[in-house]
């Protein structure tokens, strides 16, 4: 399909990226390889979208995408592999498709590392996000597995509103910066358990019981909670693109609040971007500002 600009991924922030630049006056293809909505479609109850006092991640993508298709968005499924300048823009090349357009926002999120003993419960008592749902479980006992900076960020900011928090990792030493060290030993609500990895889980009557494995060959444990929140790690999408953007260490795109990269004419917006803060709102905000740039952009050709 030959577009003004080519949205690849479809969840909040290229959708909203679609949004402004149909609005704007530019046609847009919205180029998805799994669902529309991406990652908030897994959350059953979101609770800090502006707007909607409580609304389910599935009709908050479905209220989104409706929007846009009302604007004359084009949606292709498929998985964009490879994005070339070309003299006319630029080549999206898909596992079935190939588009044009004369620019590109890359809004491709991220997964997040999944503990596997955890899948069977996700969405139900076992979380990916701490922001998002530690205010469920207020007052209650819950548990973060995970050993780096973000699980370290996560049980501090767990034991402000939970009454206690297990700290599960399978080593002894963090991969935390040193001032988020230093709250975490000096914070009482925090229990750390080292060494230990969850081997499986089953739900209880008020959430879940762990049955945790020491991992030097030690005695198992289990530990009751309200909730379990993994902080494993994130995995971006954006290694495909390395030719049109720069990645930062964790393969993050480094952009800032421009919103641009090395190559003009390319865009980026949400999680997939070097970011302090990974939120609806967020993405949203960069979808509104790549969409806003793309079209001017091509305004200024
Ligand atoms: C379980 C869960 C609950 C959450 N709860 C909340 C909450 O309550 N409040 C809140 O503010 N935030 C919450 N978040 C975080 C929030 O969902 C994200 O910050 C936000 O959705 C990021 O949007 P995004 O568009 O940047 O990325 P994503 O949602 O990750 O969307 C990116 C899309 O791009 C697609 N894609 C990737 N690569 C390609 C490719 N090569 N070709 C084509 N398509 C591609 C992906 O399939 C995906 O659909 C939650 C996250 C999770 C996982």
């Amino acid at each position: 399909m030959n577009c003004d600009i080519a949205i690849v991924g479809a969840g909040i922030a290229g959708m909203t990226a679609a949004i402004y630049a149909l609005r704007a006056g530019k046609s847009v293809v919205m180029i998805e390889k799994e669902s529309v909505g991406g990652q908030i479609t897994l959350s059953p109850r979101v609770e800090n979208y502006p707007g909607f006092k409580e609304i389910s991640g599935l009709d908050l993508a479905d209220n989104i995408f409706s929007q846009a298709l009302d604007l004359g968005v084009n949606l292709e499924v498929d998985e964009i592999v490879k994005i070339e300048k070309t003299a006319e823009g630029f080549r999206l090349t898909g596992n079935y498709s190939e588009h044009t357009a004369k620019a590109v926002v890359i809004a491709t999120g991220l997964k997040h590392r999944r503990l596997e003993a955890a899948a069977a419960f996700e969405g139900e008592g076992v979380s990916y996000c701490a922001v998002c749902d530690g205010m469920f479980y207020k007052g209650k006992t819950v548990a973060v597995v995970g050993g780096g900076n973000t699980a370290v960020s996560d049980a501090l900011y767990l034991a402000d509103i939970c009454e206690k928090v297990y700290l599960i990792h399978r080593r002894t030493g963090y991969r935390a910066e040193k001032a988020v060290m230093d709250r975490l030993l000096a914070n009482e609500k925090i229990e750390r358990l080292e060494n230990k990895i969850v081997d499986s889980m089953e739900n209880i009557e008020g959430g879940k019981l762990l049955h945790l494995k020491d991992t030097q060959g030690g005695e198992g444990m289990d530990a009751a909670v309200a909730g379990l929140f993994v902080a494993l790690g994130h995995i971006p999408q954006n290694d495909a693109f390395k030719d049109v953007l720069d990645l930062d260490e964790y393969g993050f795109v480094n952009a800032d609040e421009s919103l641009t990269v090395k190559t003009p004419g390319v865009f980026v917006a949400g999680d997939c971007r070097k970011k302090t803060v990974r939120q609806l709102t967020t993405a949203a905000s960069d979808g509104a500002g790549a969409g806003l740039a793309a079209a001017k952009y091509i305004d200024n050709l």
